[in-house]
């Protein structure tokens, strides 16, 4: 599949991967937008959070625990974090095998661009 993150999870590209586990993967992102700006993704294939169903709630929830453990670990949790799945071309998805974005240490701004 011409998937850019299922050639990462099948290690054909590399990537600065911190941490995986049998239904995750996390890598800093190649263009970081914070100091901390990891990438999260669920080893199956899902294109756009349009795609999920009931069947992946635990999926998508491991994901997010993931998330809090990692800015616990990076101490960015008392500080502040934030967490983002962009779907399709309004909200700027690039990949299309869904991702949640973990940015944090600075201030983020709201409401986002
Ligand atoms: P999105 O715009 O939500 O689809 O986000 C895609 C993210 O993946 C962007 O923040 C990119 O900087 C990041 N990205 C693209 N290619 C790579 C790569 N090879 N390794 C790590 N991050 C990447
Ligand atoms: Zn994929």
């Amino acid at each position: 599949m011409d998937c850019l993150f299922c050639k990462i999870i099948a290690g054909e590209i590399p990537a600065d991967i911190i941490y995986h586990d049998d239904d995750v993967l996390v890598f800093n992102d190649i263009n970081p937008q914070a100091p901390v700006h990891k990438i999260i993704i669920p080893k199956k294939h899902i294109a756009t959070l349009n795609d999920i169903t009931e069947k992946e709630a635990p999926l998508i929830g491991h994901m997010l625990l993931v998330a809090k453990n990692i800015a616990h670990e990076l101490n960015i949790a008392d500080s502040g974090y934030r967490t983002i799945f962009n779907c399709n071309s309004d909200a700027g998805q690039e990949v299309f095998h869904i991702h949640l974005h973990l940015l944090g240490g600075r201030k983020m701004h709201w409401p986002p661009g």
